[in-house]
């Protein structure tokens, strides 16, 4: 492994861990097929389990489109997921709660066995811990999901400070958790950088207060159009941060 010299890389680096350092939403369509599949005839009334994910996706999309659905939601990502199978069954006319809870919970566990690291995500952090840049971990979402993933990949020797919402109290993109990191830190804005997909809490929050945000753009599809978010950098896996290449 070649190292990129300490004085290349921000005094502190603050990440994003789902869809930055873990792979969290590549499976999300395969399972719910899965799902469908499954169960579409465990209930008193079949359903076709092609059409069933289309209504789930749809039903999603709307479920997470609302701001405050989403942030009750993400504190209780399998409650929600629940509450999507309920209305996508109810909209085919099934009212079956049994049905919908056993079906959110297979999906819910499918997701969960299926998180992996993304390529070049656990290189990246040895190398930055090699170089001791102080790191902090900053997670939207659930303490129980959010630690889980932290423990199953031994990620948490890297971070000097986790910030996950549901323990915290507030998430991205509210100031204060990136204010609590720079104080933790003891840096100025300048000092930091953030790295996170997703342009409003990972980029532009950070950016309100001065500090670098980085976009990981790991789909690969350049800045969505119409977007006024400007990142200070775009990468397409943490690895360049640290110089690795797509193939390291
Ligand atoms: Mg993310």
């Amino acid at each position: 492994m070649t190292f990129p010299p300490r004085e290349s890389l921000p005094k502190v680096m603050l990440f994003d861990l789902d869809d930055t350092i873990v792979d969290y939403s590549r499976l999300a369509r395969e399972s719910w097929a899965e799902v469908c599949a499954e169960f579409s005839a465990v209930g008193a009334t079949p359903f076709d389990p092609v059409a069933m994910v289309t209504t789930i996706k749809a039903v999603s999309d709307w479920f997470w489109s609302d701001e405050e659905r989403f942030r009750v939601g993400r504190l209780d990502l399998d409650e929600a997921r629940r509450t999507v199978c309920r209305y996508a069954l109810e909209r085919t006319g099934i009212a079956d709660r049994a049905l919908a809870d056993a079906m959110g919970n297979a999906y819910a566990r499918k997701r969960d066995e299926a998180y992996c690291l993304l390529a070049g995500a656990r290189e990246t952090l040895e190398i930055l811990h090699a170089l001791e840049v102080p790191l902090g971990l900053i997670t939207n979402g659930g303490a129980e999901k959010q630690r889980g993933k932290i423990g199953r990949f031994d990620l948490g020797r890297f971070f000097q400070l986790i910030v996950v919402e549901a323990e915290f109290g507030t998430g991205k993109p509210d100031l204060r958790v990136y204010r609590h990191a720079l104080e933790f830190f003891a840096v100025a804005p300048c000092e930091a950088s953030m790295v996170g997909d997703n342009l409003e809490w990972d980029v532009a929050a950070p950016q309100a207060l001065g500090i670098q945000g980085i976009w990981h753009d790991y789909r690969g599809t350049g800045l969505p159009e119409g977007t006024v978010v400007r990142p200070d950098r775009i990468v397409r896996s943490i690895g360049e941060l640290v110089g690795l290449s797509p193939h390291d």
